[in-house]
């Protein structure tokens, strides 16, 4: 599932190209049909993400409102920004083969090579470049549930848990429910709020950082990794943990989301050398301290990797250091 530093980024890529010019907005697939019609031929005002979910303002003061969930996903093509980080990582998974273009991007890039003008790039949980494309816009593939279009770029949502037209107030009121999150809110008052939300409850922390009323944003990876990080007990009911130790966490969230919308990755290691930094870009394998990684060695102390379901999702950490 994205966590909140993908839709930061998605946020991002929809305020760099769908902002102040009217938009065509369709549901190929039909399900958002009467909500597409709302929102058709007008302009985009505001691009903004708070947690996981995203929100864009229409001038006419209707929203939309998107949660990718599990499996949603935003395809981007057209004349879109591509950061150097991705198209290095793309590159040295191997993908040399398509010649996308990358507005802006290394010079010894493989997706610098040749000249096409446009380019594909899906972003969900990852993000990856596409083939080059050849007409625009592209035909619609598959269940796409809307379709945001302008002269130049094309965006096209699949698989969303939510996908919604919304009035100002109705914003509010989904907005009132989430927790802090780094990027929106006063960074000060944010972290008092989530220390004094943490400190209060029975419920342990490894649910607590999951919960989006809590502190948005935060999803499996970085929970898991937040927690090796703290060398904090995954299980530590919320008002037992140490005030300095919840301070901690916040302000680790703050760095690493930081570092995840910078580079597009969940970059959970600290300290790398420049292979160790090269792998960890190119390989999930390679990235974490504990996420993913059931029964290998601890890369502190060798301990076998626990994991366990809680909260039906898959919790990793090392019993030794978090003992
Ligand atoms: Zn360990």
């Amino acid at each position: 599932m994205p966590e909140g530093h993908s839709v930061h980024r998605i946020a991002r890529q929809f305020a760099r190209h769908f902002l102040d010019v009217p938009v065509a907005v369709s549901s190929p697939q039909g399900r958002f049909a009467a909500g597409a019609a709302q929102l058709d031929g007008h302009t985009i005002v505001q691009s903004r993400a708070v947690g996981k979910q995203m929100f864009l303002e229409f001038e006419h003061g209707l929203w939309l409102r998107i949660h990718l969930g599990m499996y949603g996903a935003w395809d981007f093509a057209g004349e879109i920004d591509v950061d150097d980080t991705l198209a290095s990582a793309n590159g040295r998974m191997g993908q040399t083969n398509q010649r996308g273009t990358v507005v802006g991007s290394h010079e010894d890039s493989p997706w610098s090579i040749g000249a096409p003008r446009r380019a594909r790039l899906r972003m969900s949980e990852s993000e990856k470049l596409g083939a080059e494309l050849e007409t625009f816009p592209p035909e619609p593939v598959g269940q796409v549930r809307v379709r945001l279009l302008t002269s130049t770029t094309v965006a096209d949502l699949r698989g969303p848990t939510a996908c919604e037209v919304l009035t100002a107030e109705e914003v509010d009121r989904v907005l009132a429910k989430l927790g802090p999150d780094p990027l929106v809110d006063d960074l000060a008052e944010a972290e008092e709020r989530f220390v004094a939300t943490v400190r209060k409850k029975p419920t342990a922390i490894a649910l607590l950082l999951m919960d989006q009323s809590v502190v948005a944003g935060i999803g499996n990876v970085y929970r898991a990794e937040l927690l090796f990080r703290a060398r904090q007990s995954p299980f530590t009911p919320g008002r037992d943990v140490p005030t300095d130790t919840v301070r901690a966490l916040w302000r680790d969230w703050v760095h690493l989301l930081t570092i995840g919308v910078e580079t597009g990755q969940m970059l959970t290691m600290d300290g790398l050398d420049d292979e160790a930094h090269a792998r960890a870009l190119a390989s999930r394998d390679d990235r974490h301290w504990v996420y993913h990684r059931t029964g290998e060695p601890c890369r502190v102390c060798g301990t076998p990797i626990a994991m366990r379901e809680l909260g039906g999702r898959k919790l990793y950490w090392c019993p030794t250091d978090q003992a």
